[in-house]
């Protein structure tokens, strides 16, 4: 049940929040701690226009709300809202139980959600948390407390799904920024209850997503415990568009699938990978700089991983995961849809971790590949490992006519769009040449070479036709390469 926060705080405000909402939630949550007035009349009255299922939480400022006058008065309201008749009430851990007790005795057609906050920390044992909560009769539990980093949302989402497949009614949420898959994956893991808000300016905490988010790029309403989930891993993952593309490839082909961004700390790899396990997770979309380590928390991995020794994606099957690599083939496709690269001279800037799916891809479909670094011996090593040439970026003027240039440094990523890892006088007229960033679309490279009347290929080809070979193997080849590649190409030029 996913129910929309309504915060006003004047009258006018809790009307407009209510019609901007309707469409998107199941329920509304009254936050009458925030409302400037508590007028029982008024809020009959609403009750009445609802339509919905709704919800009363009055919490106090020790609790995390905004409602700043005593426990006597906190309980009295408690007491005088009940008797309005809203189909919730939600009563904080911690009142007293001779309070609770009396108003479950006065309104038996209240449903209570008895619920946790902690905004400081996350309990040592959700599961004795849950026990002593479940000491008082109540038609929901919720548990809101911080996520301290993707663990803990993951270590919430099981504990939810263990108890919900156990019948019990339980909402568990953690606030902050990795709390996402917490906000996002309720349907899937059988969480009782949800909640989000109208705009981004009425968040009650943090970390909350507007419905907006949820049903739009999430496509919040169409999840259930079948659908698959999968997710970019990565140690920043904020600039990757992945989310806004992926989804829409599942709502456009109507594949049960959801899509989400998780950030992990390389420390805590291991663990995570384990809680994974526990959970729907169907594949991953792996970035930097997590796509060599990970190979050590797989079941198996493909022959060009072996060789290349970085993987960008995992496919869960038979509880296995197995590490697959679509970076090479996605940038040389992308590239031979304008130079076939058999016999021609290619040169690489950079040797990271794309740059050895690149010059891998590129070899085994015989180019020339020389590869140039500003560390000579990461180039030294990749050029020893797959039969290339290594140099340092400023010898690109010695090494003779090329007719390929791909960059995979990160040099002219945002914010430090004015940067080059080349200079502009290195260009070769009529080359092609591509950038693998994708922000911007269009880098101080591709700018230069343009001026060159070069043949210029944008990031974003590659990242449609990585993701789009991703799609393919989390699919069993059920997904159209052709189309995910087009409706992802539709979305990232949508979004410039
Ligand atoms: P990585 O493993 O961290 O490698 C970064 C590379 O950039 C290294 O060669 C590094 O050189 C070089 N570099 C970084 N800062 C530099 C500077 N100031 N001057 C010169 N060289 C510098 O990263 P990655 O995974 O290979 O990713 C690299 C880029 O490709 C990123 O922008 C990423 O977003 C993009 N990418 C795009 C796609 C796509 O689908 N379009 C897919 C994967 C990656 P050193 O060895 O000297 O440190």
């Amino acid at each position: 049940m996913l129910f929309a926060c309504i915060s006003g705080p004047t009258l006018a405000d809790v009307e407009r929040q209510m019609e901007e909402t309707r469409g998107y939630a199941d329920a509304f949550e009254f936050r009458l701690d925030r409302w400037n007035t508590i007028d029982p009349i008024e809020l009959a009255a609403l009750l009445e226009i609802a339509e919905l299922p709704v919800l009363f939480t009055i919490r106090s400022k020790k609790q995390g709300g905004a409602f700043a006058e005593s426990d006597s008065d906190l309980y009295a309201l408690l007491n005088q809202a009940a008797a309005i008749g809203p189909d919730y009430l939600d009563i904080e851990f911690g009142t007293p139980i001779t309070i609770i007790s009396q108003l479950l005795l006065d309104y038996p057609d209240v449903k209570i959600i008895y619920s946790y906050h902690d905004f400081h920390s996350m309990p040592k044992s959700l599961d004795d948390l849950l026990a002593s909560m479940m000491t008082v009769p109540a038609d929901g539990y919720k548990i809101a407390v911080p996520a301290a980093n993707a663990s803990d949302a993951l270590t919430m989402l099981a504990f939810v799904q263990r108890h919900a497949k156990q019948g019990v009614a339980l909402s568990g949420l953690c606030m902050g920024e990795y709390g996402l898959p917490t906000r996002v994956l309720g349907p899937v893991v059988g969480s009782f209850a949800d909640f989000a808000v109208g705009h981004e300016s009425e968040k009650t905490a943090p970390g909350q997503l507007t419905l907006h988010e949820l049903q739009h790029i999430y496509h919040y309403k169409d999840l259930n415990p079948q659908t698959k989930v999968y997710a970019l891993l990565g140690g920043i993952v904020v600039q990757s568009p992945s989310h806004l593309t992926h989804n829409q490839v599942f709502t456009q082909l109507s594949y049960n699938g959801v899509y989400i961004k998780i950030a992990v700390h390389d420390l805590e790899l291991e663990g995570f990978m384990q809680l994974v396990r526990e959970l729907p997770f169907a594949g991953f979309s792996v970035t930097v700089p997590l796509k060599e380590e990970i190979l050590l928390d797989l079941d198996a991995v493909s022959e060009e991983v072996e060789k290349i020794g970085a993987s960008n994606t995992l496919v869960k099957k038979d509880e296995a995961f197995t590490g697959y690599n679509t970076d090479g083939k996605g940038a040389l496709d992308a590239l031979e849809e304008v130079i076939p690269v058999q016999g021609k001279q290619m040169v690489v800037l950079g040797a990271g971790g794309a740059s050895r799916a690149v010059v891998f891809e590129a070899v085994k479909r015989g180019a020339a590949v020389t590869i140039l670094n500003r560390t000579l011996a990461r180039a030294e090593q990749l050029a020893t490992e797959f039969q290339a040439k290594a140099g340092l970026l400023e010898d690109l003027q010695d090494i003779g006519p090329y007719d390929i240039l791909v960059n995979t440094t990160s040099v002219g990523m945002l914010p430090e769009i004015d940067a080059m890892p080349i200079a502009c006088q290195d260009l070769i007229a009529g080359a092609v040449v591509m950038d693998i960033i994708t922000k911007p679309r269009e880098t101080k490279l591709l700018k230069e070479a343009l001026k060159k009347q070069c043949k210029v290929i944008y990031g974003q080809e590659m990242f449609a036709r990585q993701a789009a070979q991703q799609f393919a193997l989390w699919s069993d080849g059920q997904l159209d390469k052709k189309r995910v590649y087009q409706i992802i190409k539709d979305v990232l030029e949508a979004s410039l």
